[in-house]
């Protein structure tokens, strides 16, 4: 079935209250459920309700103390005749967790229970109406083994325990908030904590927790500061103060997501909470930052306000993202983050808008809502605020999300309640801008300048292309921040704001005597594709001279797309030569930025810019590049790997500067001369001082040849082995190396003894990172496509959400070259002849085939 927008109705009954009595086994789970009831004054009465339900057993129904028999199901859903006035609905169900291969719902992972409810995972624990704008005080009491399960984690603050007969025991805990049911969570395992405090700033003490297994407890340090310093960043930037007396989080080893802000309670992929230098990497480091921060400000974004329902996903979404990223951005440079975020939206979120998946960050209609936790909604989303911020200022944005909480605190709010209150609070005009809610598609601005006497003109077109269901689109608004640099002296006499309303529009300049150089999109104010006449000497005058960070990388990027995907002449080489250079001499940079600037495209990024992609002259093309930089430069990268050895021990932020530079420089030295690349990168890996050093040497060795490669691969393999984070290391390491034979060896790692298809982690460590390498994945055989259809097939009932998520990399056919692209269409066609198909998969598939 669709689900529609338009279709919206609020629920007939409300319930204030829900008290769940959970008699925890990792075999045999019994939930009593009791619902208080009335009717919803908003809403059309009703003479039954309907709860959603999903593979439960349902033991049985009373109302009002009394056993009902007069309930009926239709499918999973479950009837109950009520008369109109308050009711207390008692529900007995059993769940077989050790079963629950899908993740959703109650699930056991190594040995503990742990829950995911959002998007729809309640009803696998309960009968409820399992809708975000249903929102209840939760009251959770969990018995069960105190051997087993030793510690009993819940919602909000704990109010009872006590011991039972059988080394039994029970814990209640009571959420004073009242919430959707995506956001229960309930934890029982064998763990223990890392515990600190915070002090809000109204003097609340908040005992903090980090739960994980005994041996993890060493690597939740950073964790723990990051969720302090989560919390003063949300009080100090946005206001936001934290409103129970605790904060747990707990670490999953097996879990379909990267975390999940169940009030009270966050629930975490241990690989965003555990960290320390030897085991991963500062990217590593500064990711468990990023998503605790995020899980974190959900508490405001999301939980205080929640959303009406699934298509105002971005409302939380996209919102909490750009807070994120904004944390990060303030602690840790605002360059920097800015670069790695626009890589991530253009090599993620404009294939996912310009191929068969494309939707507005608030979609329309939807089959299966998992499949909408998508970069469109998040990434996409966190762009189209940033764009209100951009344009209100920052102060005026600060009043405008005020408002919003102010106005919608307790409730379950729109995107259009959001953009409302961006109006009235931060005072902006926002009716064209609601567009970005409604279209899908990158906008496309085509860029002409002129320059007459003193004057310059330039000539903005937009428009938005075709998308599934949307073949016409209406012009947005678009802010481009904009400098024109003096060729002569090299410098601009300030930045300027332009906003593109129309589908073509003139903007002037006056006081310019020789044509201007023309830095656009600064700092990636909004989130389009540009398209402009410029000279190569331009783009090299911007690279070297830029006082934007993010435009000066964005030249860069464009002299090295322009011999990418260009016809690839010695001129457009020559020039990114001379661009290489003068960033090598540039010693007003540091080390990271150096190494941001000579970073190459990424494929995917290359994918999406080319009008038909073939991977294999791509691969070969983009890594002659490196080569020949490489040997251009040979000396420079050689003098930088020696002379940063030594700063890439130090801690803080020169050694993550220096560590960055030197894998990169490593990576051209090998690209030159591979075995003087083998015989650094082994030596870098021997003395490495941490993970980051480590992986950098490691992943330069697994794209060589020889028996320093063997050596350090298996080095590695022992030195982690039972190290579950690492291990995913080795096997996404080995299956993204641009080798020939890249394919047969992720065959064999397919067969490791330490492979499981049972764990989202390792399967993305092996298969996500398969997809992603053009050698292995588009092997000219066809046989990458087959693999990951035989995975799409493995994992469609077993875990569906996971099976959906590699459906994009084949729906990508049409992109693709036409033998390629025949390949690719035929392993989705073999999909979609599947007797079962999950509902997660049939609609990706449904999509991508059109
Ligand atoms: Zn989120």
């Amino acid at each position: 079935a669709i689900i529609r927008r338009k279709d919206y109705a609020p629920f007939p009954w409300r319930v204030p209250e829900i008290r769940l009595d959970f008699d925890l086994g990792l075999e045999t789970t019994r939930v009593e459920a009791t619902l208080s009831v009335e009717p919803n004054p908003d809403a059309q009465a009703a003479d039954e309700i309907r709860l959603d339900g999903d593979g439960l057993v349902l033991e049985s129904v009373s109302v009002d103390g009394e056993r009902r028999e007069d309930w009926r199901r239709e499918g999973e859903d479950l009837i109950v005749p009520l008369t109109s006035g308050k009711h207390t609905l008692a529900i007995v169900t059993r769940i077989a967790p050790s079963q629950n291969t899908q993740l959703m719902g109650l699930y056991a992972s190594g040995g503990m229970l742990c829950t995911q409810c959002e998007a729809e995972g309640f009803r696998r624990i309960t009968f409820f109406p399992d809708r975000p704008d249903v929102l209840s005080v939760y009251t959770v009491r969990m018995t069960g083994s105190r051997k087993t399960f030793p510690v009993l984690l819940s919602n909000g603050n704990p109010v009872d325990e006590g011991a039972l007969e059988d080394d039994r025991h029970f814990v209640e805990w009571h959420d004073p908030w009242p919430k959707p049911s995506y956001l229960f969570a309930l934890v029982a395992g064998d763990l223990v904590a890392r515990t600190d405090s915070f002090t809000t700033m109204s003097g609340r003490k908040v005992e903090l927790g980090v739960w994980v297994r005994a041996e993890d407890l060493p690597r939740t340090g950073h964790a723990m500061e990051s969720l302090k310093r989560s919390m003063t960043w949300d009080e100090e930037t946005f206001g936001r103060e934290y409103d129970l007396d605790r904060f747990n989080i707990v670490a999953v080893g097996d879990f379909n997501m990267g975390a999940m802000e169940n009030k009270g309670l966050n629930i975490f992929n241990t690989k965003y909470v555990l960290a320390d230098e030897d085991t991963v990497t500062d990217d590593d480091f500064d990711a468990v930052e990023g998503v605790i921060g995020h899980e974190y400000f959900h508490n405001w974004s999301g939980n205080r306000v929640t959303c009406r329902d699934w298509f105002q996903l971005s409302l939380k979404e996209g919102f909490t993202v750009l807070r994120d990223q904004l944390f990060s951005q303030d602690l840790h440079g605002h360059a920097i983050k800015r670069i790695g975020d626009v890589r991530v939206l253009r090599s993620v979120q404009f294939p996912e808008d310009s191929g068969p998946f494309a939707h507005p960050i608030r979609p329309d209609s939807y089959k299966e809502i998992s499949n909408f936790y998508t970069a469109t909604v998040y990434n996409k989303g966190a762009e189209v605020i940033r764009m209100m911020r951009g344009l209100a200022g920052e102060a005026a944005f600060r009043k405008g999300s005020d408002l919003y909480f102010e106005r919608h605190d307790g409730e379950a709010a729109t995107c259009e309640d959001f953009v409302r209150a961006m109006e009235d609070g931060a005072g902006l005009d926002l009716k064209q801008f609601r567009r970005w809610y409604e279209q899908a598609g990158t906008p496309q601005v085509t860029v002409e300048q002129g320059h007459e006497g003193e004057e310059v003109t330039l000539t903005l077109r937009q428009s938005v292309p075709a998308t599934p269901g949307q073949p016409d689109k209406a012009p947005m608004p678009i802010p481009l921040r904009i400098a024109l640099f003096d060729p002569a002296s090299g410098t601009h006499s300030g930045e300027e704001l332009i906003v593109l309303n129309e589908a073509e529009q003139s903007f002037t300049f006056d006081g310019h005597a020789a044509p201007p150089i023309l830095s656009i999109n600064r700092g990636f104010t909004a989130p389009v594709a540009i398209e402009r006449d410029i000279s190569r000497d331009d783009l090299m005058f911007l690279a070297a001279h830029d006082d934007d960070a993010f435009a000066r990388h964005e030249a860069m990027q464009e002299l090295l797309l322009g011999y990418l995907l260009g016809d690839g002449g010695d001129d457009a080489r020559d020039a990114i030569g001379t661009a290489a250079g003068a960033i090598l001499a540039d010693d007003s940079l540091d080390h990271e930025m150096r190494a941001e600037l000579l970073t190459l495209p990424p494929f995917a990024y290359l994918a999406e810019r080319s009008e038909t992609y073939d991977p294999g002259a791509m691969v070969e093309k983009r890594e002659g590049l490196r080569t020949w930089l490489g040997e251009t430069f040979a000396s420079d990268f050689v003098r930088l790997h020696d002379e940063l050895a030594g700063p890439s021990r130090e801690r803080g932020i020169s050694g993550k500067q220096a560590r960055r530079m030197r894998s990169l420089a490593l990576a051209y030295v090998a690209a030159a001369d591979p075995e003087a690349g083998a015989a650094r990168a082994a030596a870098q890996y021997r003395a490495a001082s941490g993970m980051t050093e480590r992986q950098g040497a490691l992943s330069v060795l697994a794209g060589l040849d020889g028996p320093e490669r063997e050596e350090a691969l298996s080095d590695f393999y022992d030195r982690f082995e039972g190290n579950a984070l690492v291990i995913d290391k080795w096997f996404t390491l080995q299956a993204i190396a641009l080798r020939p034979k890249v394919l047969e060896e992720i065959e064999r790692l397919a067969d490791h003894e330490a492979f499981t298809m049972s764990n989202p982690n390792r399967v993305r460590a092996l298969y996500a990172a398969m997809a992603g390498n053009p050698l292995a994945f588009h092997d000219e055989s066809g046989a990458g496509y087959r693999m990951i259809a035989d995975l799409i097939l493995e994992l469609n009932l077993k875990n569906p959400q996971l099976a959906a998520r590699f459906v994009p990399s084949l729906g990508r056919f049409r992109r693709v070259e036409p033998k390629r692209s025949a390949l690719m269409k035929a392993e989705l066609e073999r999909i979609s002849q599947a007797p079962t198909l999950s509902r997660d998969v049939a609609e990706q598939v449904s999509a991508s085939l059109g």
